[in-house]
């Protein structure tokens, strides 16, 4: 972990808190981090001042997400500085202080120390920091929350029951710590064929929304399974940043999060 400790802040820092949001998930492969990087595209396209960070050490996504792959954060005393993307969304990830083949060995409290590296950095005037977790409900997730007590979490869902029971999994750990549950974002809701232009639910249709129900929080938006969403990620294009109907999908969810 030598890159994390060269980096390694000051435990007293007098720089302002920001405003965390978690976007997390019970499980891996739902589009946490998609669905993490066109929140943050979106909601820097309405003019809040936004940021984006990527702890999700099993697999570090935002610097392709956000097209800034290779990109080496600098450090001004000891404070790291956030690398600035296209979309006005300045970014840390994990996969920047460390190889990803160390991070896996990773406890929950060496996690928890490099995340407060990110999100301590020199953010300047962003309120709001997106903190892209890593998927699951285990210690690391557990550690990291209860150190850095975001003021609200976004739970990341396909229709699927089995990802609906690792959601519900997800919503307690965070009922557990205190932090209240913004809403659920369906992902991969429906299937978008590109050819046709038809909609049609593989994974059924309707589970996150009766789940949301049950559980007593909001359904934020649905999300379709578009495989444009898949080439415009790889390409490091966030359809938010786009003007299309995904762009609008995107934006309508930004909305619903509120102030
Ligand atoms: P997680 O962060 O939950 O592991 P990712 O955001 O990395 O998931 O997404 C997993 C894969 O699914 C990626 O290849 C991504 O491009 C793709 N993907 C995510 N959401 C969608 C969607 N709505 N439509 C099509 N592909 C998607």
């Amino acid at each position: 972990v030598a890159g994390v400790e060269q980096v390694r802040i000051a435990q007293t820092t007098s720089r302002p808190r920001r405003r965390l949001i978690a976007v997390a998930s019970g499980k891996g492969g739902v589009g946490k981090s998609t669905i993490a990087a066109n929140l943050a595209v979106a909601l820097a396209a309405s003019g809040r001042k936004v940021g984006l960070v990527d702890a999700d050490i099993y697999g570090p996504s935002q610097p392709k997400l956000m097209a800034a792959e290779g990109v080496k954060p600098e450090a001004r005393e000891k404070t790291l500085i956030p690398v600035e993307t296209r979309y006005g969304v300045p970014m840390l990830s994990m996969g920047q202080l460390v190889a990803p083949d160390q991070a896996l060995a990773w406890r929950g409290p060496m996690a928890t120390s490099a995340l407060g590296q990110l999100v301590d950095a020199d953010w300047g005037d962003t309120d709001t920091l997106i903190l892209d977790l890593p998927p699951g409900t285990g210690d690391v997730q557990l550690t990291m929350v209860q150190k850095h007590k975001p003021v609200g979490a976004i739970i990341v869902s396909t229709p699927q029951d089995l990802a609906l029971i690792d959601a519900r999994r997800a919503i307690a750990l965070f009922e557990k710590t205190g932090v209240p549950i913004i809403g659920i974002v369906e992902n991969m809701a429906g299937y978008h064929c590109p050819e046709c232009g038809a909609v049609s639910d593989p994974f059924g249709r309707g589970g996150a929304e009766a789940a949301a129900n049950d559980l007593g929080v909001p359904l934020l938006g649905r999300v379709p399974l578009d495989i444009a969403i898949r080439e415009q990620s790889d390409a490091g294009t966030p359809p938010a940043a786009g003007n299309g109907d995904k762009a609008a999908t995107f934006h309508r969810i930004a909305g619903a999060l509120g102030d």
